[in-house]
């Protein structure tokens, strides 16, 4: 791993990112899935009541935080997308129908990724990065990125700290399962192989990862989901990971935006 200096004597970063995939995550998952309200109505959550909790909280800590919205969440949730960017926080983009890369042909992939980036706009934000539905990206998507002219993409699982793609502009922000909240807590009928693990479980998994990767200067990319991590007891949650990164004192809680142009600063081209 490249070592960063991070800004004002802080020595690592971290990230609260959020998937607004809403009902979208489960019709790419099963197409029938169209002709089950029931079903639907565990995404719906994610905008409609998730979100506004997930949001009242940043605000309350006052925290900046990155929210992934796949195009067709645009126009189907301009209210979330409007209280999103009121908020202070940065969107970026998640794909369009949120339909994993390495399943679309290039030119739909090409073509999602330039109408979620003009929706997105049009919405009013700021738009530098992307994380691909499933972080399941094609052999193509880093040039779509590049040639999109974005900052980073947040994806890939083979660092703790940001880098740089060889031979190319684009920053990647490092994610991982074990700081996903689906793994732990997604739960669907019929998954009987899983169960869903209380808070106080995850808690400890996410903070011995956060101290960790705060040990070694890296940054921590919690991904979550305003469908799993907007449940009340989530939001706790959230709030006690929040304290204890402001309790560790010298964590630097930045955007993705943030923390990939100190990179690009940094990093050697
Ligand atoms: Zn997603």
């Amino acid at each position: 791993m490249t070592t960063l200096t991070w800004p004002s004597g802080t020595t690592s970063a971290a990230s609260l990112t959020f998937d607004v995939d809403a009902e979208s995550v489960w019709l790419a998952m099963d197409p029938d899935n169209a002709e089950r309200p029931g079903v639907l109505s565990q995404g719906r959550y994610g905008p409609l009541v998730g979100l506004p909790l997930i949001l009242d909280l940043l605000a309350e800590k006052d925290v900046r935080a990155t929210f992934f919205i796949p195009g067709v969440n645009v126009s189907l949730y301009p209210e979330a997308v409007e209280a999103i960017i009121r908020g202070g926080h940065e969107v970026g983009l998640h794909g369009y129908t949120h339909t994993r890369p390495s399943r679309l042909s290039p030119e739909d992939e090409r073509s999602e990724l330039e109408r979620s980036f003009d929706e997105l706009t049009a919405a009013g934000g700021t738009v530098v990065g992307y994380r691909a539905p499933g972080w399941d990206v094609s052999a193509q998507t880093l040039d779509l990125l590049e040639e999109k002219g974005l900052l980073y993409a947040s994806n890939f699982m083979d660092d703790i700290a940001p880098y740089r793609h060889p031979g190319r502009r684009l920053v990647e922000l490092p994610v991982q399962w074990i700081l996903d909240d689906w793994p732990h807590f997604g739960w669907h009928t019929g998954d009987s192989a899983r169960t869903i693990k209380g808070t106080r479980e995850v808690e400890e998994i996410w903070s011995e990862e956060l101290e960790g990767i705060h040990r070694y200067g890296g940054s921590t990319i919690l991904t979550m989901h305003p469908q799993v991590t907007g449940r009340p007891s989530r939001v706790a949650l959230l709030g006690r990971m929040i304290d204890r990164m402001q309790d560790l004192g010298n964590v630097w809680i930045a955007t993705c935006a943030e923390i990939a142009a100190l990179a690009d600063a940094q990093l050697p081209r």
